[in-house]
């Protein structure tokens, strides 16, 4: 491949769930990826399984002071950054009462601070080039209300309203800035979230109508979409990839 066609993508929290599905998809186009993850052993695992083009960081991105230089050295490593897919992210299942100011804030700082402050160290270097994509990883609990999951809900209900506030602001630079609201998929957060709870579960297959539980894969297709030109003219949008979940009664 010429160095013109190169593509560098960063996946947090590619090494597990759906940033791995992502990650894969991204590896099998020819995309040179690079999965952030605090567990060393996962990120090698996921290494050994894709590849010379996976690359690894080992890195806890509610760390937020190191984020410029964790984007510094991706850049020094690798060159370029066309495409970040902000995915890596906690869930928190407690009653209202019970959720203390810590617990509140180490949701919001894990899956909303970090994906503002990686954003803005890479648009950085996406301004001058004026080209790019950004997708960040929304959730069901920004569509509607959820019980039990206060600070997730918050977190990943901004993300969609800073997924438009990029949108506006970038786009007209050459930046498209996206999201995509998964339904239930099955990986490691939803195992421990619904597998423990059958009503719960139940319940989100009840208003699926597709009535069944998605696959990592399903997300990543709708990644890599939007990650390359196919999405030329999308931008701004919050893409529900849920079995119709969002709509249904
Ligand atoms: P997983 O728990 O399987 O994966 C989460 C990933 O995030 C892990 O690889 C983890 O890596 C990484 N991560 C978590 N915290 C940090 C941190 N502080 N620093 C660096 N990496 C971190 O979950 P899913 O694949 O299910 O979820 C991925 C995204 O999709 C999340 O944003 C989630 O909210 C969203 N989502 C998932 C749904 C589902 O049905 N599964 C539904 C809706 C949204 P490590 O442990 O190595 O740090």
């Amino acid at each position: 491949m010429s160095k013109q066609q190169k593509r560098v993508a960063i996946v947090t929290g590619g090494g597990s769930g759906i940033g791995l599905a992502i990650t894969e998809k991204f590896i099998s186009e020819g995309i040179d990826t690079v999965i952030i993850g605090r567990d060393e052993e996962k990120l090698s695992m996921a290494k050994s399984k894709l590849g010379a083009l996976c690359h690894t960081v080992c890195y806890d991105i509610s760390n937020l002071s190191g984020i410029p230089q964790l984007v510094e050295g991706i850049l020094d490593n690798l060159g370029q950054i066309d495409i970040l897919v902000n995915n890596a992210g906690i869930n928190m299942k407690k009653d209202f009462v019970e959720v203390t100011d810590e617990d509140f804030q180490r949701v919001i700082t894990t899956n909303l601070c970090s994906v503002f402050s990686i954003s803005r160290e890479v648009v950085k270097h996406m301004l001058p080039k004026g080209k790019g994509s950004i997708i960040n990883i929304s959730s069901m609990a920004a569509q509607y209300g959820i019980p039990r999951v206060i600070a997730y809900s918050a977190s990943k209900t901004a993300i969609d309203g800073m997924t438009r506030a990029m949108a506006v602001e970038l786009s007209p630079a050459g930046i498209r800035i996206n999201a995509i609201a998964p339904g239930f998929i099955e990986t490691a957060m939803t195992a421990k979230a619904l597998n423990a709870d059958p009503e719960r579960k139940g319940k989100a297959m009840g208003r699926t109508p597709l009535g069944y539980m998605g696959q990592p894969g399903d997300v990543a297709d709708a990644a890599l979409f939007l990650a390359t030109d196919a999405s030329r003219y999308i931008t701004g949008v919050v893409l529900p990839v849920d079995g119709g979940n969002s709509i249904g009664f």
